[in-house]
């Protein structure tokens, strides 16, 4: 049996939507992405919300809303996807890594105090794997130091943080509609903020320095980031889906919980508490016997695919000039090493979990 690492949940329903918008005869923004931002506010309970090309560029259109440039620094979790501390690198600004617990790799607010100088404008908590990072805490840090919060939310569309949605406690958030989140539109990203000045910043830059479309006057700097009908069309579509995705992906994680748990040799990632709804964007679990490695290599001779967790941005060859000193990451470098990300999409089948359990139970008997 071949288990890829991922594959999009896409039907009938996805292919419907993008026909309307040819019959319609309407394919750039328009109604398809002011009906799936009324329902992605209506989620997340923000008041405000653009859309951004990837969640990449949401990153950087939410740091430059407020006013990140060159000379500033922002504080960046040493464990989560490259696009958080590229996205500060894209404004001028010096990504500042820090380290993230072992429980479940969010950042470790207590070791973020002695990164703060004069220099430190925001912090940029990630929602690693489906989770919340705790945001008490980071709020708390941020208003002790002045900071503003731009969220990394891009694995954490419906996850909720003792009852508010994830991305909504700072002044930004950032969602992503890549292939593999939690709802995919392909390519696509969001921002949202709470305050109506920079909302109107964040529209303002995502226009071309306009508020309106038809018009060439271009009261300031701006760009187009703006995404497409055909792909807000999808997001509909799969934003109506989010309970079946939701209820799917736990009964994957349920099951593998299920069959894992007795392997003393492995532990599920800890659930940040006060995270509910958690969606697990990936099974993830931890070899806690030092041989990762050798079981990704057994999973894979039994085409099964897996993933490492995320390599550290303070070892990112893009980043390694900055001379980080590698004993103050023990939190990320011991998720690189001994961290396994299973199979866990949407689609994936109940006999493909059990397959993928017995290759590994076998490899630790
Ligand atoms: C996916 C992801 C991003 C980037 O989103 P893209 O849409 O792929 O550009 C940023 N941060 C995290 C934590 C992500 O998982």
């Amino acid at each position: 049996m071949k288990v890829p690492q991922f594959q999009p949940s896409l039907g009938e329903r996805e292919y419907a939507a993008i026909k309307d918008c040819f019959d319609q005869n309407w394919i750039t923004e328009g109604p398809k992405a002011k009906e799936f931002m009324g329902k992605l506010l209506t989620l997340t309970g923000a008041k405000y919300g653009v859309f951004a090309p990837n969640g990449t560029l949401a990153l950087y259109l939410g740091l430059k809303a407020i006013d990140i440039g060159p000379g500033d620094e922002v504080i960046v979790p040493d464990f989560t996807f490259y696009a958080t501390a590229s996205s500060v690198a894209m404004t001028g600004a010096t990504p500042i890594f820090a380290d993230v617990n072992k429980e479940n790799f969010q950042i470790d607010v207590s070791k973020c105090k002695e990164l703060i100088t004069p220099r430190t404008k925001a912090i940029m908590p990630v929602d690693i794997y489906g989770m919340s990072a705790n945001m008490d805490e980071v709020v708390s840090f941020a208003k002790e130091h002045g900071l503003k919060i731009v969220e990394d939310a891009a694995q954490a569309l419906g996850v909720k943080y003792k009852g508010v949605h994830a991305g909504t406690r700072g002044e930004i958030g950032c969602f992503s509609f890549f292939a593999d989140k939690t709802i995919t539109t392909g390519e696509g990203g969001m921002i949202v903020t709470n305050d109506s000045k920079l909302y109107d910043k964040l529209l303002y830059l995502r226009n071309q320095g306009r508020i309106d479309r038809g018009s060439f006057i271009h009261p300031q700097i701006g760009y187009n980031f703006r995404m497409t009908d055909i792909q807000l069309a999808i997001g509909i579509v799969q934003l109506e889906r989010l309970p079946e995705i939701v209820s799917k992906k736990k009964a994957i994680y349920d099951r593998y919980i299920g069959h894992l748990r007795n392997i003393d040799a492995l532990r599920f990632i800890k659930v940040e508490e006060g995270t509910d709804p958690y969606i697990p964007f990936r099974v993830a679990i931890i070899d806690r016997s030092g041989r990762a490695q050798k079981l990704m290599e057994h999973m894979k001779k039994n085409e099964i695919e897996t993933r490492t967790f995320f390599y550290p941005m303070h070892l990112q060859p893009a980043f390694k000039h900055m001379n980080w000193d590698d004993s103050k990451f023990e939190g990320s470098n011991y998720g690189y090493n001994n961290g396994i990300c299973l199979p866990s999409f949407v689609d994936l089948k109940e006999e493909q979990v059990d397959y993928v359990c017995d290759v590994i139970k076998k490899f630790y008997s």
